[in-house]
Formats: structure tokens, C-alpha cells, sequence
């Protein structure tokens, strides 16, 4: 049998185990607040962007993919809020210097392509980078979301996420649509 005299020290270790579990949610909570008004900023960036983009689109097809993804954009930022409330916080102000250049690379492409060709192109491009972008911030909130059990934002969280993937892939046949193996010969 041990002796009562081992019991402390067992005790000891215990909470130094609690504490830094505790410090460790607390770290993880803060990173998860973080990333939440990191992508809420890159969302708010997104509903500026996105009507240029529409505007400077010469197919139809891809004006309107720009304009309803500028729509679902306006309903994730407040997703976003909603998280945020729904744990008793409020998004802190944070720019999102990732989505800034990504938008400033678009930026620079289509003043670089106008009225060219490849505009169009240019402009999928673009926004085929920002929605990978969002989609890997979403995918990683949801896992964090997940650690701490929390049904509504993870609910929230991945209606956005299955948004940005359908915007990619809708993306992704305008460029099939516009491909012209002709247009990259000459
Ligand atoms: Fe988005
Ligand atoms: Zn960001
Ligand atoms: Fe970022
Ligand atoms: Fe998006």
C-alpha cells in the first residue's frame, strides 16, 4: 500500500495538469477570436472588392457569380457577429493584411488586362484565391469549434464554408466555360 505521504505531491501535479489545460483553452479561445475577426475583416474587404469585380466582368455569367457571392458575403460577415454574440463576445477591430494583398493583387491584374481577353479569366483567378483563402480559415475555425463543442457556431461556421467552396467550384466551371485552348496559343 502507498503511503498518504505520496498523495500531496500526486495532488501537486494534478494542478499544474488543470492550470495549464485552462491556460491552454484560454490561449486556444483567444486564437479562435482572433481568426473570427481576422476572416470578419476579410468578409467586410470582400463586400468592397466584389462589385468592382462584378463591374469589371465581361461574361454575364461571371458578373452574377460575383454579385450573389457578394450577397452570401454580406450574410457571413453577420454569421460571423452572430459567433461572436453567441459566446458573449464582440469582434475586435483587425485587418486582415492577407486579404488586403490578396485584393490588391486582383487589383493590380485587372488594371493590367483591361479590356483584354483574359480578363475574364484574370478576374477568376483573383477570386479563386480568396475564396482557398477563406475556406482554409473557415476549415480551421470549425475544428477549433469543434474542441469546445459549440453546435451553433459550428453550424454557422460551416454554412459560410459550404458557401466559399460552392462559390470555388462555381468558379471553376466559368473557367471551363471561358477555356479556349486557341487563346493560349497566339
Ligand atoms: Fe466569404
Ligand atoms: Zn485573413
Ligand atoms: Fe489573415
Ligand atoms: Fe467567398
Amino acid at each position: 500500500m502507498k503511503s498518504r505521504s505520496q498523495n500531496p505531491k500526486k495532488s501537486t501535479d494534478q494542478g499544474r495538469r488543470d492550470d495549464r489545460e485552462s491556460s491552454d483553452n484560454s490561449s486556444l479561445r483567444k486564437a479562435f477570436l482572433d481568426q473570427l475577426a481576422d476572416v470578419y475583416n476579410a468578409e467586410q474587404q470582400l463586400t468592397k472588392a466584389l462589385p468592382k469585380m462584378a463591374k469589371a466582368a465581361q461574361s454575364e455569367e461571371l458578373q452574377s457569380a460575383f454579385e450573389s457571392h457578394l450577397e452570401e458575403t454580406e450574410q457571413q460577415a453577420q454569421r460571423l457577429e452572430e459567433a461572436a454574440q453567441s459566446i458573449g463576445e464582440s469582434l475586435k477591430g483587425k485587418k486582415c493584411k492577407a486579404m488586403e494583398g490578396l485584393i490588391k493583387e486582383g487589383e493590380e491584374m485587372m488594371s493590367e488586362f483591361k479590356g483584354e481577353a483574359a480578363l475574364d479569366a484574370v478576374l477568376i483567378a483573383a477570386a479563386q484565391k480568396v475564396e482557398h483563402y477563406e475556406i482554409a480559415t473557415y476549415g480551421t475555425l470549425i475544428e477549433w469549434a469543434k474542441q469546445t463543442q459549440n453546435e451553433d457556431i459550428i453550424e454557422l461556421l460551416e454554412s459560410s464554408l459550404e458557401e466559399e467552396k460552392a462559390a470555388d467550384e462555381k468558379l471553376t466551371e466559368i473557367a471551363e466555360s471561358l477555356a479556349n485552348p486557341q487563346g493560349l496559343e497566339d
